[in-house]
Protein backbone atom coordinates (compact mmCIF):
# COMPACT_ATOMS: atom_id res chain seq x y z
CA UNK A 1 0.00 0.00 0.00
CA UNK A 2 1.28 3.33 -1.07
CA UNK A 3 1.57 5.90 1.66
CA UNK A 4 -1.00 7.66 -0.41
CA UNK A 5 -3.55 5.21 -0.26
CA UNK A 6 -2.87 4.65 3.66
CA UNK A 7 -3.93 7.96 3.91
CA UNK A 8 -6.71 7.90 2.06
CA UNK A 9 -7.94 4.79 4.34
CA UNK A 10 -7.35 6.40 6.90
CA UNK A 11 -9.27 9.86 6.55
CA UNK A 12 -12.33 7.22 5.19
CA UNK A 13 -12.35 5.00 7.88
CA UNK A 14 -12.76 7.66 10.27
CA UNK A 15 -14.90 9.86 7.96
CA UNK A 16 -17.50 7.32 7.57
CA UNK A 17 -18.02 7.26 11.59
CA UNK A 18 -18.79 11.37 11.91
CA UNK A 19 -15.16 12.56 11.94
CA UNK A 20 -14.87 15.93 10.62
CA UNK A 21 -11.84 15.96 7.91
CA UNK A 22 -8.97 18.78 9.13
CA UNK A 23 -6.17 19.25 6.20
CA UNK A 24 -3.12 19.42 8.60
CA UNK A 25 -1.96 22.31 10.18
CA UNK A 26 1.55 24.48 9.08
CA UNK A 27 4.54 22.88 10.60
CA UNK A 28 5.37 26.27 12.36
CA UNK A 29 3.37 25.50 15.46
CA UNK A 30 0.51 28.26 16.24
CA UNK A 31 1.53 28.23 19.64
CA UNK A 32 4.41 31.04 19.95
CA UNK A 33 6.00 28.98 22.98
CA UNK A 34 6.70 26.38 21.10
CA UNK A 35 8.70 26.51 17.60
CA UNK A 36 7.18 23.29 15.46
CA UNK A 37 3.93 21.45 15.33
CA UNK A 38 4.94 18.15 17.35
CA UNK A 39 2.08 15.75 17.26
CA UNK A 40 -1.27 15.98 15.57
CA UNK A 41 -3.09 17.40 18.96
CA UNK A 42 -1.26 20.56 18.90
CA UNK A 43 -3.89 22.63 16.42
CA UNK A 44 -6.31 20.95 18.75
CA UNK A 45 -4.89 21.77 22.28
CA UNK A 46 -7.54 25.23 22.50
CA UNK A 47 -10.38 22.55 22.20
CA UNK A 48 -8.99 19.88 24.84
CA UNK A 49 -8.66 22.58 27.24
CA UNK A 50 -12.26 23.68 26.06
CA UNK A 51 -10.69 27.61 26.10
CA UNK A 52 -12.51 27.35 22.83
CA UNK A 53 -15.90 25.64 21.45
CA UNK A 54 -14.91 23.17 18.90
CA UNK A 55 -16.79 23.22 15.60
CA UNK A 56 -17.49 19.50 15.46
CA UNK A 57 -16.89 17.03 17.92
CA UNK A 58 -15.17 14.77 16.36
CA UNK A 59 -11.96 15.14 14.27
CA UNK A 60 -9.48 12.80 11.68
CA UNK A 61 -5.88 14.28 10.34
CA UNK A 62 -2.81 13.72 9.09
CA UNK A 63 -0.39 16.18 11.21
CA UNK A 64 2.73 17.28 9.18
CA UNK A 65 4.87 16.74 12.44
CA UNK A 66 9.16 18.46 12.88
CA UNK A 67 10.67 16.86 16.03
CA UNK A 68 13.83 17.98 16.39
CA UNK A 69 14.52 15.81 19.70
CA UNK A 70 15.21 12.99 17.57
CA UNK A 71 17.97 13.88 15.46
CA UNK A 72 20.45 11.70 17.22
CA UNK A 73 17.51 8.85 16.28
CA UNK A 74 17.61 9.49 12.22
CA UNK A 75 18.95 6.70 10.55
CA UNK A 76 20.20 4.58 13.36
CA UNK A 77 17.19 3.70 14.23
CA UNK A 78 14.47 2.23 11.87
CA UNK A 79 11.39 4.61 13.23
CA UNK A 80 12.72 8.11 13.68
CA UNK A 81 12.46 10.93 11.57
CA UNK A 82 13.13 14.61 12.00
CA UNK A 83 10.02 15.63 9.54
CA UNK A 84 6.64 12.26 10.27
CA UNK A 85 3.17 12.68 9.52
CA UNK A 86 0.74 11.92 12.42
CA UNK A 87 -2.57 10.28 11.31
CA UNK A 88 -4.99 11.36 14.51
CA UNK A 89 -8.62 10.70 15.22
CA UNK A 90 -9.88 12.99 17.95
CA UNK A 91 -12.64 13.09 20.35
CA UNK A 92 -13.37 16.39 21.88
CA UNK A 93 -15.77 15.67 24.81
CA UNK A 94 -17.61 13.04 22.71
CA UNK A 95 -16.81 9.13 22.63
CA UNK A 96 -13.72 7.85 25.17
CA UNK A 97 -11.74 4.76 25.43
CA UNK A 98 -14.76 2.31 24.96
CA UNK A 99 -14.81 3.65 21.64
CA UNK A 100 -11.81 4.69 20.80
CA UNK A 101 -9.86 1.10 21.49
CA UNK A 102 -12.25 -0.64 19.57
CA UNK A 103 -12.60 1.39 16.46
CA UNK A 104 -8.13 1.50 15.68
CA UNK A 105 -8.17 -2.40 16.52
CA UNK A 106 -10.96 -2.56 13.70
CA UNK A 107 -8.79 -0.24 11.34
CA UNK A 108 -5.48 -1.90 11.68
CA UNK A 109 -7.17 -5.41 11.43
CA UNK A 110 -9.91 -5.30 8.90
CA UNK A 111 -9.26 -6.59 5.35
CA UNK A 112 -8.14 -3.60 2.65
CA UNK A 113 -10.61 -5.09 0.81
CA UNK A 114 -12.78 -4.43 2.97
CA UNK A 115 -15.50 -6.38 5.85
CA UNK A 116 -17.93 -8.23 4.26
CA UNK A 117 -20.87 -7.19 6.75
CA UNK A 118 -19.61 -3.78 7.41
CA UNK A 119 -18.20 -2.73 4.48
CA UNK A 120 -14.91 -0.73 6.07
CA UNK A 121 -12.35 -1.01 4.97
CA UNK A 122 -8.49 -1.57 7.03
CA UNK A 123 -4.94 -2.25 6.89
CA UNK A 124 -5.13 -6.01 7.45
CA UNK A 125 -2.56 -5.87 10.03
CA UNK A 126 -2.33 -9.76 11.86
CA UNK A 127 -3.44 -9.58 14.64
CA UNK A 128 -1.53 -12.00 16.52
CA UNK A 129 1.23 -9.26 15.87
CA UNK A 130 -0.07 -6.43 17.45
CA UNK A 131 0.69 -6.11 20.96
CA UNK A 132 -0.82 -3.59 23.74
CA UNK A 133 0.76 -1.59 26.62
CA UNK A 134 -1.83 0.08 29.17
CA UNK A 135 -0.69 3.06 31.88
CA UNK A 136 0.03 1.36 34.84
CA UNK A 137 2.35 3.01 37.39
CA UNK A 138 2.02 1.96 40.84
CA UNK A 139 -0.93 2.80 42.23
CA UNK A 140 -2.14 4.49 38.91
CA UNK A 141 -3.84 1.77 36.90
CA UNK A 142 -5.66 2.36 33.83
CA UNK A 143 -7.77 -1.25 34.66
CA UNK A 144 -10.59 0.13 32.42
CA UNK A 145 -8.49 0.24 29.31
CA UNK A 146 -6.66 -3.33 29.95
CA UNK A 147 -10.32 -5.03 30.34
CA UNK A 148 -11.50 -3.36 26.68
CA UNK A 149 -8.56 -4.54 25.56
CA UNK A 150 -9.32 -8.38 26.98
CA UNK A 151 -12.62 -8.12 26.95
CA UNK A 152 -13.93 -6.13 24.16
CA UNK A 153 -11.63 -6.24 21.71
CA UNK A 154 -9.82 -9.81 22.86
CA UNK A 155 -6.16 -9.29 23.01
CA UNK A 156 -4.85 -12.05 24.64
CA UNK A 157 -3.89 -11.38 28.24
CA UNK A 158 0.26 -11.89 27.64
CA UNK A 159 -0.38 -8.85 25.16
CA UNK A 160 -1.70 -6.58 27.34
CA UNK A 161 1.53 -5.63 29.57
CA UNK A 162 1.37 -2.51 31.43
CA UNK A 163 3.78 0.72 31.29
CA UNK A 164 4.40 3.31 33.16
CA UNK A 165 4.36 7.66 32.96
CA UNK A 166 7.57 7.53 31.06
CA UNK A 167 5.98 5.72 28.30
CA UNK A 168 2.17 5.83 28.62
CA UNK A 169 1.32 9.28 29.87
CA UNK A 170 1.09 11.70 27.38
CA UNK A 171 2.00 15.85 27.62
CA UNK A 172 3.51 18.69 25.51
CA UNK A 173 6.29 19.41 27.72
CA UNK A 174 4.21 22.26 28.70
CA UNK A 175 0.91 22.99 30.89
CA UNK A 176 -1.60 22.11 29.29
CA UNK A 177 -3.65 18.89 28.79
CA UNK A 178 -2.79 15.45 29.58
CA UNK A 179 -3.32 11.71 29.83
CA UNK A 180 -2.43 8.39 30.45
CA UNK A 181 -2.18 6.55 26.88
CA UNK A 182 -2.42 3.03 25.56
CA UNK A 183 -0.13 2.15 22.79
CA UNK A 184 -0.45 -0.63 20.11
CA UNK A 185 3.09 -2.01 18.83
CA UNK A 186 3.64 -4.36 16.06
CA UNK A 187 5.58 -7.38 16.39
CA UNK A 188 8.19 -7.23 13.17
CA UNK A 189 9.43 -10.86 14.07
CA UNK A 190 12.43 -12.92 15.80
CA UNK A 191 14.91 -11.65 13.08
CA UNK A 192 14.38 -8.65 14.71
CA UNK A 193 14.99 -9.08 18.14
CA UNK A 194 14.30 -11.49 20.87
CA UNK A 195 10.68 -12.06 22.49
CA UNK A 196 9.04 -10.52 25.52
CA UNK A 197 7.39 -7.96 23.76
CA UNK A 198 7.78 -4.31 23.59
CA UNK A 199 8.76 -3.47 26.95
CA UNK A 200 12.11 -5.11 26.27
CA UNK A 201 12.83 -4.41 22.84
CA UNK A 202 11.59 -1.41 20.60
CA UNK A 203 13.65 -2.35 17.83
CA UNK A 204 11.16 -5.70 17.29
CA UNK A 205 8.39 -4.43 18.33
CA UNK A 206 8.08 -1.33 16.93
CA UNK A 207 5.12 1.39 18.28
CA UNK A 208 2.77 2.26 15.63
CA UNK A 209 0.06 4.15 17.43
CA UNK A 210 -0.38 5.66 20.71
CA UNK A 211 -4.09 6.49 22.19
CA UNK A 212 -4.14 9.43 24.36
CA UNK A 213 -7.40 9.21 26.95
CA UNK A 214 -6.82 13.30 27.23
CA UNK A 215 -8.76 13.72 30.79
CA UNK A 216 -6.00 16.03 32.98
CA UNK A 217 -4.69 19.64 33.05
CA UNK A 218 -1.69 19.58 34.00
CA UNK A 219 -0.50 22.92 35.85
CA UNK A 220 3.48 22.42 34.95
CA UNK A 221 5.62 19.94 33.32
CA UNK A 222 8.93 19.71 34.79
CA UNK A 223 9.54 16.43 32.81
CA UNK A 224 8.01 13.70 31.12
CA UNK A 225 7.70 11.52 34.28
CA UNK A 226 7.45 14.74 36.55
CA UNK A 227 4.53 17.54 36.24
CA UNK A 228 1.79 18.44 38.39
CA UNK A 229 -2.21 17.18 37.72
CA UNK A 230 -4.06 20.40 38.64
CA UNK A 231 -7.43 18.84 38.08
CA UNK A 232 -9.71 16.30 35.61
CA UNK A 233 -10.75 18.71 31.87
CA UNK A 234 -14.22 19.65 31.90
CA UNK A 235 -14.77 17.03 29.44
CA UNK A 236 -12.93 13.12 28.49
CA UNK A 237 -11.08 13.43 25.16
CA UNK A 238 -9.54 11.40 22.94
CA UNK A 239 -6.15 12.12 20.75
CA UNK A 240 -4.36 9.39 18.83
CA UNK A 241 -1.04 9.46 16.60
CA UNK A 242 -0.22 6.65 14.38
CA UNK A 243 2.97 7.49 12.72
CA UNK A 244 2.09 7.21 8.89
CA UNK A 245 5.38 6.13 7.84
CA UNK A 246 6.08 3.10 10.48
CA UNK A 247 2.67 1.86 9.31
CA UNK A 248 4.24 2.52 5.44
CA UNK A 249 7.23 0.61 6.47
CA UNK A 250 5.23 -1.99 7.86
CA UNK A 251 2.86 -2.61 5.06
CA UNK A 252 5.18 -2.30 2.15
CA UNK A 253 7.42 -4.48 3.70
CA UNK A 254 10.40 -2.66 4.06
CA UNK A 255 13.30 -2.64 6.79
CA UNK A 256 12.94 1.26 8.07
CA UNK A 257 10.71 4.53 7.55
CA UNK A 258 13.41 6.20 4.94
CA UNK A 259 12.97 2.90 2.67
CA UNK A 260 9.41 3.75 2.33
CA UNK A 261 7.41 5.30 -1.25
CA UNK A 262 7.75 8.91 0.16
CA UNK A 263 11.45 9.06 1.53
CA UNK A 264 13.19 5.80 -0.44
CA UNK A 265 14.04 7.69 -3.78
CA UNK A 266 15.93 10.50 -1.83
CA UNK A 267 18.12 7.93 -0.57
CA UNK A 268 18.88 6.13 -3.63
CA UNK A 269 19.55 9.61 -5.68
CA UNK A 270 22.27 10.17 -2.70
CA UNK A 271 23.62 6.79 -3.21
CA UNK A 272 23.52 6.92 -6.95
CA UNK A 273 25.14 11.00 -6.64
CA UNK A 274 28.12 9.27 -4.29
CA UNK A 275 29.00 6.36 -6.17
CA UNK A 276 27.75 3.96 -3.15
CA UNK A 277 25.53 0.97 -2.60
CA UNK A 278 22.91 1.04 -0.04
CA UNK A 279 22.50 -2.38 1.86
CA UNK A 280 19.71 -1.74 4.67
CA UNK A 281 21.89 -2.60 7.31
CA UNK A 282 20.77 -1.86 11.03
CA UNK A 283 23.57 -3.80 12.44
CA UNK A 284 26.14 -1.28 14.04
CA UNK A 285 28.81 -4.04 13.44
CA UNK A 286 28.24 -4.09 9.83
CA UNK A 287 31.16 -2.68 7.89
CA UNK A 288 28.10 -0.90 5.64
CA UNK A 289 26.32 0.60 8.96
CA UNK A 290 28.14 3.76 8.57
CA UNK A 291 27.17 4.63 5.00
CA UNK A 292 23.38 3.25 5.40
CA UNK A 293 22.89 5.29 8.01
CA UNK A 294 24.28 8.33 6.39
CA UNK A 295 21.98 7.81 3.45
CA UNK A 296 19.30 7.71 5.60
CA UNK A 297 19.97 10.93 7.52
CA UNK A 298 20.33 12.29 4.39
CA UNK A 299 17.25 11.12 2.56
CA UNK A 300 15.29 12.52 6.23
CA UNK A 301 17.05 15.62 6.58
CA UNK A 302 16.03 16.51 2.56
CA UNK A 303 12.42 16.10 2.92
CA UNK A 304 12.33 17.58 6.21
CA UNK A 305 14.37 20.73 4.59
CA UNK A 306 12.16 20.63 1.60
CA UNK A 307 8.80 20.83 3.89
CA UNK A 308 10.33 23.14 6.27
CA UNK A 309 10.75 25.58 3.76
CA UNK A 310 7.63 25.36 1.83
CA UNK A 311 6.02 26.25 5.11
CA UNK A 312 8.19 29.31 4.88
CA UNK A 313 11.01 28.64 7.43
CA UNK A 314 14.33 30.01 6.08
CA UNK A 315 17.68 29.67 7.41
CA UNK A 316 19.24 31.52 10.34
CA UNK A 317 20.62 31.63 13.29
CA UNK A 318 17.84 31.27 15.69
CA UNK A 319 14.73 29.58 16.31
CA UNK A 320 13.78 27.58 13.81
CA UNK A 321 15.57 29.11 11.19
CA UNK A 322 18.44 27.40 12.80
CA UNK A 323 17.13 24.02 12.72
CA UNK A 324 16.34 24.32 8.94
CA UNK A 325 20.27 25.92 8.56
CA UNK A 326 21.18 22.49 10.78
CA UNK A 327 19.42 19.80 8.98
CA UNK A 328 20.94 21.39 5.66
CA UNK A 329 23.90 21.29 7.01
CA UNK A 330 23.92 17.87 7.88
CA UNK A 331 22.94 16.51 4.47
CA UNK A 332 25.92 18.46 2.34
CA UNK A 333 28.61 17.24 5.72
CA UNK A 334 26.53 13.79 4.73
CA UNK A 335 27.62 13.82 1.48
CA UNK A 336 30.83 15.19 1.84
CA UNK A 337 31.67 12.34 4.03
CA UNK A 338 30.46 9.88 1.11
CA UNK A 339 33.12 11.49 -0.46
CA UNK A 340 30.28 14.15 -2.85
CA UNK A 341 32.51 17.91 -3.08
CA UNK A 342 30.03 19.40 -5.42
CA UNK A 343 26.39 20.83 -4.96
CA UNK A 344 23.94 18.45 -5.09
CA UNK A 345 20.64 19.62 -2.59
CA UNK A 346 19.24 21.01 -5.63
CA UNK A 347 18.80 17.49 -7.04
CA UNK A 348 17.98 15.49 -3.80
CA UNK A 349 15.69 18.14 -2.79
CA UNK A 350 13.77 18.10 -6.67
CA UNK A 351 13.33 14.35 -6.16
CA UNK A 352 12.17 15.31 -2.70
CA UNK A 353 9.69 17.10 -4.44
CA UNK A 354 8.70 14.42 -6.57
CA UNK A 355 7.83 11.61 -3.70
CA UNK A 356 5.86 14.41 -2.17
CA UNK A 357 3.84 16.89 -4.15
CA UNK A 358 0.91 14.19 -4.73
CA UNK A 359 0.32 15.34 -1.52
CA UNK A 360 1.72 18.62 -0.83
CA UNK A 361 1.04 20.07 -4.60
CA UNK A 362 2.69 23.41 -2.32
CA UNK A 363 5.86 21.98 -2.28
CA UNK A 364 5.23 21.88 -6.47
CA UNK A 365 4.05 24.89 -7.02
CA UNK A 366 6.96 26.99 -4.98
CA UNK A 367 9.18 24.85 -5.68
CA UNK A 368 11.37 27.38 -7.45
CA UNK A 369 11.65 29.69 -4.35
CA UNK A 370 12.49 25.88 -2.08
CA UNK A 371 15.29 25.39 -4.46
CA UNK A 372 17.35 28.56 -4.31
CA UNK A 373 16.68 28.98 -0.54
CA UNK A 374 18.13 25.93 -0.17
CA UNK A 375 21.12 26.00 -3.01
CA UNK A 376 22.26 29.51 -1.22
CA UNK A 377 22.58 27.47 2.19
CA UNK A 378 24.39 25.09 0.41
CA UNK A 379 26.60 27.50 -1.25
CA UNK A 380 27.40 29.45 1.78
CA UNK A 381 28.37 26.15 3.65
CA UNK A 382 30.73 24.57 0.99
CA UNK A 383 32.54 28.10 1.24
CA UNK A 384 32.99 27.39 4.87
CA UNK A 385 33.90 23.68 4.28
CA UNK A 386 36.53 24.81 1.27
CA UNK A 387 38.29 27.65 3.16
CA UNK A 388 38.29 25.16 6.47
CA UNK A 389 39.81 22.06 4.63
CA UNK A 390 43.05 24.05 3.93
CA UNK A 391 43.93 25.03 7.35
CA UNK A 392 42.88 21.65 8.37
CA UNK A 393 45.39 19.80 5.78
CA UNK A 394 48.22 21.94 6.55
CA UNK A 395 47.49 20.86 10.55
CA UNK A 396 47.13 17.10 9.86
CA UNK A 397 50.07 17.62 7.68
CA UNK A 398 52.38 18.72 11.14
CA UNK A 399 50.71 16.24 13.17
CA UNK A 400 51.90 13.78 11.07
CA UNK A 401 55.05 14.48 10.20
CA UNK A 402 55.89 15.45 14.37
CA UNK A 403 54.43 12.19 14.98
CA UNK A 404 51.50 13.32 17.46
CA UNK A 405 47.70 13.70 17.48
CA UNK A 406 46.17 17.31 15.97
CA UNK A 407 45.95 19.33 19.06
CA UNK A 408 42.28 20.09 20.43
CA UNK A 409 43.44 23.81 20.22
CA UNK A 410 43.61 23.21 16.10
CA UNK A 411 40.27 21.40 15.79
CA UNK A 412 38.66 24.24 18.28
CA UNK A 413 40.33 27.22 16.10
CA UNK A 414 38.68 25.63 12.58
CA UNK A 415 35.49 25.06 14.31
CA UNK A 416 35.12 28.83 15.80
CA UNK A 417 37.49 30.49 12.62
CA UNK A 418 35.74 28.88 9.92
CA UNK A 419 32.58 27.05 11.26
CA UNK A 420 34.34 23.38 10.29
CA UNK A 421 32.43 20.98 12.12
CA UNK A 422 34.26 18.41 14.52
CA UNK A 423 32.69 15.23 12.54
CA UNK A 424 34.35 16.42 9.43
CA UNK A 425 37.73 17.51 11.07
CA UNK A 426 37.48 13.62 12.60
CA UNK A 427 36.82 12.41 9.74
CA UNK A 428 39.66 13.86 7.57
CA UNK A 429 42.30 13.72 10.01
CA UNK A 430 41.17 9.85 10.07
CA UNK A 431 41.41 8.91 6.50
CA UNK A 432 44.72 10.59 6.82
CA UNK A 433 45.75 8.34 9.85
CA UNK A 434 45.96 11.21 12.40
CA UNK A 435 43.56 11.58 15.83
CA UNK A 436 42.70 14.03 17.09
CA UNK A 437 42.32 15.04 20.95
CA UNK A 438 38.90 15.12 20.83
CA UNK A 439 39.03 15.87 25.28
CA UNK A 440 40.52 18.74 24.73
CA UNK A 441 38.28 19.92 21.73
CA UNK A 442 35.08 19.20 24.14
CA UNK A 443 36.64 21.23 26.98
CA UNK A 444 37.59 24.64 24.64
CA UNK A 445 33.69 24.16 23.51
CA UNK A 446 32.83 23.87 26.92
CA UNK A 447 34.85 27.08 27.95
CA UNK A 448 33.33 28.53 25.23
CA UNK A 449 29.91 28.54 25.94
CA UNK A 450 30.66 29.45 29.58
CA UNK A 451 32.14 32.39 28.53
CA UNK A 452 28.95 33.17 25.97
CA UNK A 453 26.35 31.78 29.05
CA UNK A 454 28.76 35.13 30.99
CA UNK A 455 28.10 37.35 28.46
CA UNK A 456 24.55 36.37 27.74
CA UNK A 457 23.92 38.25 31.36
CA UNK A 458 21.52 40.75 31.90
CA UNK A 459 20.48 40.38 27.95
CA UNK A 460 17.22 39.71 27.46
CA UNK A 461 17.82 39.22 24.29
CA UNK A 462 20.06 36.79 24.73
CA UNK A 463 18.15 34.48 26.78
CA UNK A 464 15.29 34.37 25.29
CA UNK A 465 16.88 33.18 22.40
CA UNK A 466 18.45 31.02 24.57
CA UNK A 467 15.12 29.98 25.94
CA UNK A 468 13.72 29.40 22.68
CA UNK A 469 16.68 27.45 21.32
CA UNK A 470 16.31 24.84 24.10
CA UNK A 471 13.04 24.55 23.41
CA UNK A 472 13.50 23.87 19.56
CA UNK A 473 16.15 21.58 20.26
CA UNK A 474 13.88 19.31 22.50
CA UNK A 475 11.04 19.48 20.64
CA UNK A 476 9.43 18.53 23.92
CA UNK A 477 10.87 21.82 25.49
CA UNK A 478 11.27 20.32 29.15
CA UNK A 479 12.90 17.51 28.04
CA UNK A 480 15.79 18.61 27.07
CA UNK A 481 19.39 18.44 29.53
CA UNK A 482 22.14 19.12 26.41
CA UNK A 483 23.45 22.17 24.96
CA UNK A 484 22.27 25.79 24.88
CA UNK A 485 24.44 27.99 22.78
CA UNK A 486 23.59 27.16 19.35
CA UNK A 487 26.62 29.85 18.06
CA UNK A 488 28.95 27.66 19.68
CA UNK A 489 27.83 24.63 19.47
CA UNK A 490 30.41 22.25 17.47
CA UNK A 491 28.30 19.33 15.70
CA UNK A 492 25.90 21.31 12.65
P1 LIG B 1 8.92 6.35 20.14
O1 LIG B 1 8.75 5.83 21.54
O2 LIG B 1 9.03 5.25 19.14
O3 LIG B 1 9.99 7.38 20.03
P2 LIG B 1 6.86 8.19 20.78
O4 LIG B 1 6.24 7.49 21.95
O5 LIG B 1 7.84 9.27 21.06
O6 LIG B 1 7.54 7.11 19.78
P3 LIG B 1 4.36 9.53 20.32
O7 LIG B 1 4.75 10.80 20.94
O8 LIG B 1 3.50 8.61 21.08
O9 LIG B 1 5.70 8.77 19.84
O10 LIG B 1 3.73 9.85 18.87
C1 LIG B 1 2.65 9.10 18.31
C2 LIG B 1 3.10 8.27 17.14
O11 LIG B 1 3.82 9.05 16.18
C3 LIG B 1 4.06 7.16 17.52
O12 LIG B 1 3.37 6.04 17.99
C4 LIG B 1 4.78 6.90 16.21
O13 LIG B 1 4.06 6.02 15.39
C5 LIG B 1 4.83 8.27 15.56
N1 LIG B 1 6.14 8.92 15.75
C6 LIG B 1 6.60 9.53 16.86
N2 LIG B 1 7.82 10.06 16.69
C7 LIG B 1 8.15 9.77 15.40
C8 LIG B 1 9.29 10.07 14.61
N3 LIG B 1 10.32 10.78 15.08
N4 LIG B 1 9.29 9.62 13.32
C9 LIG B 1 8.26 8.91 12.83
N5 LIG B 1 7.16 8.61 13.53
C10 LIG B 1 7.09 9.04 14.81
MG1 LIG C 1 9.87 9.34 20.81
MG1 LIG D 1 7.05 5.67 22.83
MG1 LIG E 1 4.15 7.00 22.28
Amino acid sequence: MKTEDITRTWYDYFAAQGHERVPSASLISPDPSVLFTIAGMVPFIPYFLGTEKPPYDRAVSVQKCIRTADIEEVGKTARHGTFFQMCGNFSFGDYFKEKAIPMAWELLTTSPDGDPETGRRGFGLDPERLWITVYEDGEERDDEARRIWEDVVGVPRERVIGTGKADNYWNTGQPGPGGPCSEIYYDRGPAYGADGGPAVDETRFIELWNLVFMEERLSEVRSKTDFDVEGPLDRKNIDTGLGLERLAMVLQGVENMYETDQVRPVLDRAAELAGVTYTSTEDPADPNHSTDVRLRMIADHVRSSLMLISDGVRPSNEGGGFVLRRLIRRVILGMRLLGVEEPVFGELVRVSRDSMQGVYPEVATTFETIRSVAEKEEQSFLRTISAGTAKLESAVSSAKSSGTSLSGADAFALHDTYGFPIDLTLEMAAEAGVSVDEGQFRALMAEQRERARADAKGKKSGHADTALYQQLLAGRPTHFTGYTEHTTESRV
